[in-house]
This record gives C-alpha cells, sequence and structure tokens, in this order.
C-alpha cells in the first residue's frame, strides 16, 4: 500500500496520482487528507507557498464531489488569475479519470457569457478570483447557494489584495451547512477575522515549525518622537484593551523606569531585569503566567525563553542593539501557532533598522500610526459595550435588583445604555480631548504634497484613481502601466486593482517619471490622478490605504457624541470609584478578582494611590 492509499484516497485518484509522478505526500497533505475525507469538518492549514496544497484540499474535494449530480458543489477562491488557472488544470489532472466531473475557471480579463456558460454546462466545481466571482453572481450567472465545500486558497494574498468585502459577500450567498478550508501562508489578522466570521470550530493544521513564528506574528511599526516614546506605548495599550505583552526597553534602568510609570499610571505591568532578586523575578514571573501582570517590561536578557503562550503583542519600546535580537524578542508571541503582533515605536532616525530586521526576517513591517484619542475612545467605547453584554450575571444580584429598577425607571433602554456606557467613556474623552495627535508628524509627511525623499532602489507605492471600473484588471493595469510609461516587463510590481482605484510600486528612480507622464493623462475622458502612497505595498497596505483616503470608517462614530455625553454621570462615576478604590488593596500583587482586572479597560483604575489623577484617563 502506498501511502496515498494509506490516506484513504480512491482507486481512480491513486491513478491519476500515479499519473503526476507523486510518490510521497507532503506534510499538509499528510495532515489534511485524512481529515478531510473522514470529516465534515472547517479547516484552517497554514503552509508557505511550494508546499502542495494544491493537493491537499483538491484530493479529498474530489473524492467528496457527486460528479453524478451536475449541480455546482465547490468553489475554490484564489487571488489571481494564475492561480485560479493554475488549481484549475491541477484538479482537472487530479479527476481525470472521474467521469463526469467537471471544473470551470471563472476570472478576469476574459469572457464572461463564455464562463458562465461553461458554469451552466454543469461544473461541479468552479475555481474563481473574488471580482469576478461577485460579478457573476450579482448578474445572477452561477448558483453557489447548495454548495457543500468553499476553499479559501491562499486566503492571505487574497486579503493583501483588497478582497476583503468580495470575500464576505460571496460568501454570505452560501449556505450555512457548508465546510470551509482556508489555506494560508499566513495568519494576519484579517484571515483571523474571516476565520472567525465564517467557520465554526475549525481544524487547525500548520506546517514547517522551522519557522514557525513567522507564520502566526505580524510586524508593525509606529514613528513617533523620541519624547513620546513612553505616550505612544501607553496609547498603543489603551488601544488594546486585553493586551497581553512583553515590552523590552534596552537597558535595565529604562526597564525599571518605564514599568515604574506605567505601574503608577494605573497600568497591571511589572518589572523584569537583572537586578533583581532570583525570589523577586520568580514572583514576576507568576504574575505575568497568572495575567495579574498584563505588560511585562523586561531587558532581553531577563526575557530571553519566557515561555508564556498567548502573549499577544511584543513591543519594542526601544529597538534592540544587535538587529538579530528582535527575532529572539518577536518570538515571545505567536507562539503554539496562536496570533501575535510585534510592534516597534521608532524614531524617524532609526527607520534605517526597519528595514535592516525585515531582511533578516524575511517580512515585511505594516507603518501603522498611533490612534488618535477619538480612536482610542472608540475602542474602549465597543470594548465596554461587549463587555457588558457578555457579562456573567450572578443569581446574588437579583436582591438588589427591584431598587436599582426603581433607580432607573424613568430611563429609556436607550437612555440607559447611553449613561451606563458614558460613564467610562467621559473618562477617556475628558483625557484625550485634550491630547495632541501623536503620529502627526508622521502623518504630515505622508498627507504631504511634498514627496518624501524617494530613492532609486527604493520601492515606492502609488494611488492611481483608476480600477476595475474601468475595466481594468491587474494585469491589464500593470500592462498600461508598462506601456505609457516605456518601462521594463518587472518594473512594475504589486499591482493591486480596488473598484475605482488602484496601487502599484515601482522602483524609486521611476518616480519621477511616472508622476510627470501619468498626472493629467486622459483616459476614455477622465484625467488620471497618481499619488504617492505612504508605504511600499508590504502586507494589508492596501486596505490601509483604502481607509485613510477616507473610505469607510468602522466602528464607532467617537465624534459625534462627544458633547452629548450626560454630565451628571461623570459625578457618579468618581463617586463608585472612590469606593472601588477604598475597597482595594495597593499590594500589586494581591488584586481584584482576575475577570474583571483583565477586562478592566485602558484607564486602569487606580490600584497603588490616587496619587497619579493627572496622568491617565482616570474617572474624575
Ligand atoms: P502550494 O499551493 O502550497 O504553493 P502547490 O499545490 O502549487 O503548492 O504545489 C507545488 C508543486 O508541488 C506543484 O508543482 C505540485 O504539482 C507539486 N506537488 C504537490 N504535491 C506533491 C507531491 N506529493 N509529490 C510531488 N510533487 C508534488
Ligand atoms: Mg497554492
Amino acid at each position: 500500500m502506498n501511502k496515498f492509499e494509506q490516506l484513504g484516497l480512491n482507486e481512480s485518484l491513486l491513478l491519476a496520482i500515479k499519473d503526476l509522478g507523486f510518490e510521497n505526500p507532503s506534510e499538509v497533505q499528510e495532515k489534511a487528507i485524512p481529515v478531510l475525507l473522514e470529516q465534515n469538518t472547517d479547516l484552517v492549514a497554514l503552509a508557505q507557498t511550494g508546499t502542495g496544497k494544491t493537493a491537499a484540499f483538491g484530493f479529498p474535494l474530489i473524492q467528496k464531489i457527486d460528479a453524478e449530480n451536475r449541480n455546482t458543489q465547490a468553489l475554490i477562491l484564489s487571488p489571481t488569475r494564475e492561480l485560479c488557472l493554475q488549481i484549475t488544470n491541477e484538479i482537472k489532472l487530479y479527476s481525470k479519470y472521474i467521469k463526469g466531473l467537471h471544473t470551470v475557471a471563472v476570472y478576469g480579463g476574459a469572457s464572461i457569457t463564455e464562463q458562465a456558460r461553461e458554469v451552466k454546462r454543469g461544473a461541479q466545481i468552479i475555481v474563481a478570483t473574488p471580482g469576478r466571482m461577485q460579478d457573476m453572481i450579482n448578474r445572477g450567472l452561477v448558483n453557489i447557494k447548495n454548495i457543500d465545500f468553499c476553499i479559501l486558497d491562499e486566503a492571505d494574498e487574497m486579503l493583501n489584495m483588497g478582497f476583503y468585502d468580495d470575500i464576505c459577500s460571496i460568501l454570505s450567498d452560501t449556505p450555512e451547512e457548508k465546510n470551509t478550508w482556508l489555506f494560508s501562508a499566513t495568519m494576519p489578522a484579517e484571515v483571523a477575522r474571516i476565520g472567525k466570521q465564517f467557520m465554526s470550530n475549525p481544524v487547525e493544521i500548520t506546517v514547517g515549525h522551522k519557522n514557525s513564528g513567522s507564520a502566526t506574528v505580524s510586524h508593525e511599526f509606529y514613528i513617533v518622537n523620541a519624547r513620546d516614546r513612553y505616550e505612544a506605548l501607553k496609547r498603543l495599550a489603551d488601544a488594546n484593551p486585553d493586551i497581553f505583552s512583553v515590552v523590552f526597553c534596552r537597558t535595565k534602568r529604562d526597564t525599571q523606569a518605564v514599568a515604574e510609570k506605567l505601574i503608577e499610571d494605573g497600568y497591571n505591568a511589572a518589572a523584569l531585569h537583572g537586578d533583581l532578586s532570583q525570589a523577586q523575578r520568580d514572583g514576576v514571573m507568576k504574575a505575568f503566567r497568572g495575567r495579574q501582570v498584563q505588560m511585562l517590561v523586561a531587558t532581553d536578557v531577563a526575557a530571553r525563553g519566557i515561555d508564556v503562550d498567548n502573549v499577544t503583542h511584543v513591543v519594542n519600546y526601544q529597538l534592540p542593539d544587535e538587529i538579530e535580537t528582535y527575532n529572539h524578542r518577536s518570538g515571545r508571541t505567536g507562539r503554539a501557532g496562536k496570533l501575535g503582533t510585534s510592534i516597534v515605536i521608532v524614531t524617524k532616525s532609526e527607520l534605517r533598522k526597519i528595514s535592516a530586521i525585515e531582511r533578516i526576517i524575511k517580512q515585511k513591517f505594516e507603518e501603522k500610526t498611533i490612534p488618535s484619542g477619538i480612536e482610542i475612545c472608540e475602542i474602549q467605547l465597543l470594548h465596554l459595550a461587549n463587555k457588558i453584554h457578555d457579562t456573567e450575571v450572578d443569581r446574588e444580584i437579583d436582591s438588589y435588583l427591584p431598587a436599582i429598577y426603581e433607580v432607573f425607571q424613568d430611563l429609556s433602554k436607550e437612555e440607559l445604555i447611553k449613561r451606563m456606557v458614558s460613564v467610562e467613556f467621559n473618562r477617556f474623552l475628558s483625557y484625550y480631548k485634550s491630547k495632541r495627535d501623536l503620529s502627526s508628524q508622521a502623518g504630515d509627511r505622508e498627507r504631504s504634497s511634498e514627496p518624501r525623499e524617494i530613492r532609486a532602489g527604493d520601492p515606492v507605492r502609488y494611488f492611481i484613481n483608476i480600477g476595475a471600473r474601468d475595466d481594468f484588471d491587474w494585469m491589464q493595469l500593470k500592462d498600461f502601466l508598462k506601456e505609457t510609461l516605456d518601462l521594463g516587463r518587472d518594473d512594475v510590481f504589486k499591482v493591486d486593482v480596488k473598484e475605482g482605484f488602484s496601487f502599484f510600486n515601482t522602483d524609486g528612480e521611476h518616480t519621477a517619471k511616472v508622476m510627470e507622464v501619468l498626472n493629467g493623462y486622459e483616459l476614455n475622458g477622465r484625467r488620471i490622478n497618481v499619488e504617492i502612497s505612504k508605504n511600499d505595498g508590504g502586507s494589508n497596505s492596501s486596505r490601509r490605504d483604502h481607509n485613510g483616503r477616507g473610505g469607510e470608517r468602522r466602528g464607532f462614530g467617537g465624534g459625534r457624541d462627544r458633547d452629548r455625553a450626560p454630565r451628571g454621570d461623570r459625578r457618579e462615576g468618581g463617586r463608585r470609584e472612590g469606593s472601588r478604590n477604598s475597597e482595594r488593596r495597593s499590594d500589586a500583587t494581591d488584586r481584584a478578582p482576575r475577570n474583571e482586572r483583565r477586562s478592566s479597560s485602558a484607564p486602569r483604575r487606580t490600584e497603588t494611590s490616587g496619587a497619579s489623577r493627572e496622568r491617565r484617563p482616570r474617572r474624575s
């Protein structure tokens, strides 16, 4: 019995596999195929390119398809037309001994009517790019309402290319009971979000442990003025209410100082460095493992080998002297297949180091901006709303309720909700209202009409106001750009076509030409506008650019409610806070019950003393 047989594949597939010359299954195939054959389950598989993912989903899919039924039973979504065609070819090869099984490719840049005709003739498997698929659905040319399987291949790439909305829309056109199999090389937040939204209890498979961190850690940097480092750290913590992090400083002194300031400002923080006694260090680590400490501020030496799972963020408060050390730091998160984010707070003068690190970790950083006060208020408000929504109710409360109801009897549900969340919201608002925007400097640079310093050898990313609406797919746009700019084959890259606009990259040496030739160029009576984008098109860049350009804003319209928050609540909040404090101990390791503390949002309640009122958005 050969190895493919052992996986449970049937005769016609085994014959095809023999023809293909595959002798042994690859790791992802070995792990995925039996699971997918035996169970009707959702699946998330993380594996780098070239690991044989197509067969990992293709073989079990083909075996599960009913070839005698001509209805569409499976949809495979893939990011590009090439991949779409490649997968289609592979699937056809795998299924060549199965009579009546038809696979059709659906992608942009070719006749949609021809594709629709092929589908109509009976295609059990459709392999599609999201844009064209959406198009076909809108025009009623396909029916995926009864599919049994949906496969998202190269999910990270699809989302990088801005297909998030298309994917969501397509998936919501499929039945609830189908199985979704998601394949991806990396697991950025957006992919995780899709997984969360559209899958239930997926079996998780990860291959290639050598570099396991790289698959699950995403890297971000924030440019700030040196003097704003600490304030930036606080905002990052405030913007991530459930943060569980290791914060790296360069020296023992800085480590101690940052931890002390955080504690003073009401965060659940602790320092870990070599000047502490072994007993002290053990105590700190115990508190960290037990989640009493949410921000562990540490030196590289002291944090070596910290093996705590579920760390959500590694924060490089300062970059290490030796950039190789960065890898050790970021490896503290994204462990055991969990997702993690490694954040670098960086000044402009240190930016070179970011590129150096990118070369070492072979991954791109995403440039982000420190959230504004209003954004943090929004995040906190939603966090609070969710917390209230998910709070477990203890029966003990019952006896108090009649009196409470009486207090609230004159308020409508809407009014009550408004006041309840305002209790916390007002604190953030009054704290952040007067605060300037930390990233203003970086932001100014990006928004400025003056191009940033551009050098030959550096990639430059552009925004251009033409896109799918103008009948471009990425290949056509690339061709158009190459021809119009008289550039060579590989001079235009990372072309991402969106509905009404697109992004692309060239080397900095072509920037002058790009701006000069394209700006004002008329295409079908429309003037082309090109702008230099704020990053080089690394991961997820396009979506952020999109949002940055006034696209849809997620979450609360925080600004609107600002002036309406009822004043009275603020005082009441203050009273309550006072009584809370008096019940608490000041001992940092003996604190409020865990749930309450962990979910307590950013302006951590004063657990030390009321001395530092000015520093954090506390209840006043
Ligand atoms: P991925 O989708 O992970 O990038 P592919 O599915 O495209 O990888 O496979 C990469 C190459 O490896 C393809 O040429 C494929 O035919 C080949 N391949 C896949 N599985 C095997 C196997 N078990 N043995 C030999 N070659 C394989
Ligand atoms: Mg593939």
